[in-house]
């Protein structure tokens, strides 16, 4: 059976299998991770898993969860924030197709 030694932030080295790692592989390397709970302690420990982590977990069949980071999150943002109020206000135009279709009329002209 293979087993992967970690480090637990509390206890040290400990001595896991591939079932008990958690691995996140994403599109942005740097939010790649690993995590597994402490078999001594129980915390819940999380790593940055860079492509040689990524690499060396695999080989030792730990399974591989897939994020990719929305490009949305990359987008450069401007101008204020939404407010509450704007938040509810565009929930109730949604309530109201005849507010909502006015104002998407009132717009595309
Ligand atoms: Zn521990």
């Amino acid at each position: 059976m293979t087993t992967i030694k970690a480090s637990c932030t509390q206890c040290g080295d400990v001595t896991l299998v591939p079932a008990q790692l958690h691995l996140v592989v994403s599109n942005r390397a740097e939010l790649s991770s690993y995590s597994f709970q402490c078999p001594t302690c129980l915390d819940l420990v999380t790593k940055s898993a860079d492509e040689d982590v990524v690499a060396l977990l695999i080989s030792g069949g730990v399974a591989v969860d897939r994020w990719d980071l929305p490009a949305e999150a990359l987008e450069a943002h401007s101008g204020p924030p939404l407010t509450y109020d704007e938040l509810l206000d565009f929930a109730l135009m949604l309530s109201d197709q005849d507010l909502l279709a006015e104002q998407l009329r009132i717009l595309a002209t």
